[in-house]
């Protein structure tokens, strides 16, 4: 019988944190990110200094600051958030193709067939846990275990930035101590109702076969039953088609120059050919671009529609877009954006008199 590896990543206090990193000056100070008290806003998320009081994701920003007088609520920006999504997305599809993403701070991972490491998740998942940290300086803590419902709960289990491992067998063991309200799916009225049945651990809940817990709970009932075995067959699903493909890469010392970004142009390029190839015919390759981040970690993306996706070409467009800052640089990402064959507009194209 051959084991699912998932891995579940979710980075800590995702907005607070690329927050802190693109402003030091609010590092090791109470921060929400969110609206303002003053508009009835809401804190969308806060770090764990502010934690520390009280503070907690959807509280009214007011409340907030009577918990914490001194905390900083600053606006979301909805846009950088997006781009580092899209960076530790990146990041992700170096070990798999199988990528559930729940949110833009947190994904499942099937590595069950990756060739990385071996095979192994856990060094998997340290070793995503370490590119995300040194290349966009935010923190993610990752669980890995043999499906989702389980591998969420072990990303949970160590945060802020740890590491949780549920072997297959240590999963009825580890399941026998977990409380209901744990369990995928199980929210507050079900909680209450086991409870009153005086389930409150999963080892209670296998007391019950299964007919007992479809009488009390429906077609749940099923499922109630199979997650206290630590069962959930749940696939990690691919829903979004690709619209770009792109190689991306973070220098340890930024490049000084425009010759010195040049120069990373051909192993790049070479890397994005091998993705490239890769590609199901479903795809046809359109505009290339390319992207930088200087090193004060502002960017500009640059595209050309009908460029060809040759050297010269990524070459103007590099030079263009560095011309736009005109500083050190410390990531240079280069890619193609995508037809998506299957998409509804490329059918309309070709329907077209
Ligand atoms: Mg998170």
């Amino acid at each position: 019988m051959n084991a699912r590896k998932i891995i579940h990543v979710d980075c800590d206090c995702f907005y607070a944190a690329i927050e802190m990193r693109d402003d030091p000056s609010l590092a090791s100070k109470p921060l929400a990110v969110g609206g303002a008290a003053d508009r009835r806003g809401v804190i969308a998320t806060c770090n764990y200094e502010a934690r520390a009081y009280g503070v907690r994701s959807a509280m009214a920003s007011g409340h907030a600051l009577k918990l914490c007088p001194d905390l900083l609520i600053v606006k979301p920006r909805m846009d950088a958030y997006k781009a580092v999504s899209r960076e530790i997305q990146a990041i992700f599809r170096d070990y798999t193709e199988l990528i559930e993403p729940l949110s833009l701070d947190e994904a499942y991972l099937d590595v069950s067939d990756s060739p990385h490491f071996a095979g192994s998740a856990t060094r998997i998942a340290q070793d995503i846990r370490r590119r995300v940290s040194q290349e966009l300086h935010i923190t993610v803590s990752a669980g890995v275990a043999p499906n989702k419902f389980l591998a969420k709960i072990a990303s949970d289990w160590k945060k802020p930035n740890g590491l949780f491992v549920i072997t297959p067998d240590q999963v009825a063991e580890f399941v026998a101590a977990l409380p209901v309200a744990k369990l995928h799916g199980v929210g507050k009225v079900t909680a209450d109702k086991l409870g009153r049945l005086g389930i409150r651990s999963c080892a209670d809940l296998r007391e019950w076969n299964k007919l007992a817990l479809v009488r009390e709970f429906g077609s749940f009932g099923e499922r109630l039953w199979g997650l206290a075995r630590g069962i959930d067959e749940r696939p990690v699903q691919v829903d979004s088609r690709r619209q770009t493909v792109s190689v991306e890469t973070t220098y340890d010392q930024d490049l000084p120059d425009l010759a010195a970004c040049l120069a990373q142009l051909p192993p790049l390029l070479d890397e994005l050919a091998r993705r490239m190839a890769r590609l199901d015919a479903s795809y046809r390759p359109d505009k290339p671009f390319v992207k930088i981040k200087f090193h004060d970690f502002s960017q500009t993306t640059l595209e050309q529609a009908g460029a060809r996706r040759d050297l010269d070409s990524y070459q103007l467009l590099l030079s263009a877009a560095f011309a736009r800052g005109n500083k050190p640089v410390r990531l240079l990402g280069v890619g193609v954006r995508l037809h998506d064959l299957r998409g509804r507009h490329e059918q309309l194209e070709l329907f077209a008199p």
